[in-house]
């Protein structure tokens, strides 16, 4: 049994990335850059009015101002402000030459055809833009001042975000080059489970890790290959993860990993050749989690009970999954105090321990009973570390957490 630090450092150590491919930028969502982006122009393109009003001189502000030219966005300003002028100016729209600020509609009079004053005392003008290369704060975006031509704007391993696709979208960026997704399998064991359509015999329970493991794929973004049931039978489960060797990068089963007679998924692994980096590891839940590779392909045996397989999909096979994608994948690790006490009985392995975040911005446990209680789990909204040899935690104590 190796520690659950080891046991992340094998998977966080696989260094292969999928090969790339352009996709259309709509439908980069979920993938990782496999190139920087850079820009092709300058982001504002020309010096752009960040309000709706008037374009002018401020040495002019004190005085009554002639209007006269009226920019809508996307004109180009025809005339050039000269002493006493303004234009009538929209948000967005390019400044026009000889203006040095914009002063907004709600601080001006009409005082006449074409005519306005400044109703705010002088230079006390409204400042909504911060000071650029000693540019005066006058509500005009500088040509330049939030990307400039050639800037590298987003980082090749970048996990594309729709913000991301607002950044490809402005600088032009139609196809992207990403890493392809993983093909990955689904295969839950069992000769108790039934699939979720089905009443189960007295004997019999139903089949919640398979819904749950391609859910938690599709969160992010990855479409699972579903292959159903497999037997506690050898030739049944061998079957099943050979066909799905054939067609998936990634093979998940549940079950068939513990000590008991029918669980046959390490043997089956190693018969096919799988060589297994970690078959136990210091953890709760998931202590019986088996993790093997056969060249470029990957299999996680991840234990039966459907917390223990939620929690070391989302530690573990995360992980992995997320890397051949061409991320170095750091999840956001909390480091929040108790919000109550907390005890446990053993303290040889590492616990992950489902709790919910509160307002007072600390960690609290939810009611759970362990592994296969899966209510416990849907109540909560993250999980934290116990570290191995720690019993007692007070309230207070901080503990790494982690959002799920
Ligand atoms: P195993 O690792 O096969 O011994 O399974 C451990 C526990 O998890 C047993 O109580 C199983 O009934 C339960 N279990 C196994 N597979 C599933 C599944 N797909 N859905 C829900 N529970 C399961
Ligand atoms: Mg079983």
């Amino acid at each position: 049994m190796i520690k659950f630090e080891e046991a992340y450092n094998i998977v966080k150590g696989i260094n292969l990335k999928l090969a790339a491919e352009k996709v259309p930028m709509e439908e980069a969502l979920g993938y990782v850059l496999a190139e920087d982006v850079l820009s092709d122009m300058n982001m504002p393109p020309f010096n752009k009015s960040a309000m709706d009003g008037y374009a002018c001189r401020e040495t002019d502000l004190a005085n009554e101002l002639e209007v006269i030219e009226i920019i809508p966005a996307g004109k180009t300003p025809e005339k050039t402000i000269g002493k006493n002028q303004c234009a009538k100016i929209m948000t967005g729209a390019m400044i026009p030459k000889g203006a040095d600020c914009v002063i907004i509609v709600e601080d001006t009079q009409e005082v006449g055809k074409n005519k306005v004053r400044y109703t705010k005392p002088v230079p006390e003008i409204n400042v909504c833009q911060v000071e650029i290369e000693n540019k005066p704060n006058v509500n005009i975006c500088y040509i330049g001042e939030d990307i400039k031509t050639g800037d590298i704007v987003l980082k090749k391993g970048t996990l594309i975000k729709a913000q991301h696709i607002a950044i490809m979208a402005s600088v032009g960026y139609t196809e992207v080059l990403v890493h392809r997704k993983p093909k990955v399998a689904v295969i839950p064991t069992g000769d108790e489970i039934v699939e979720p359509h089905i009443k189960p015999d007295v004997s019999q329970i139903r089949n919640s890790n398979g819904a749950q493991l391609v859910a938690q794929l599709k969160a992010m973004g990855i479409k699972a290959n579903y292959y159903g049931i497999a037997r506690d039978v050898e030739g049944a489960t061998m079957g099943l993860i050979k066909k799905a060797y054939a067609e998936n990068d990634v093979i998940l089963l549940t079950g068939g990993v513990s000590m008991g007679d029918f669980d046959l998924v390490p043997e089956i692994l190693k018969t096919l050749e799988f060589d297994l980096l970690f078959q136990a590891v210091a953890v709760q839940p998931g202590k019986p989690t088996v993790f093997g590779r056969n060249g470029n392909k990957f299999c996680f045996g991840l234990p039966g009970n459907p917390v223990s397989s939620f929690v070391q999909f989302e530690l573990l096979a995360k992980t992995l999954l997320y890397g051949l994608m061409g991320q170095d994948y750091q999840p956001l690790n909390l480091r929040l105090p108790l919000g109550k006490e907390y005890k446990r009985k053993k303290d040889k392995r590492m616990s992950w321990i489902p709790a919910v975040f509160t307002e007072e911005g600390t960690i609290v446990p939810v009611e759970y009973h362990g592994s296969a209680h899966i209510r416990g789990l849907g109540q909560a909204q993250a999980i934290f570390a116990v570290p191995i040899g720690v019993k007692e935690l007070k309230k207070g104590d901080l503990v790494d957490v982690r959002q799920i």
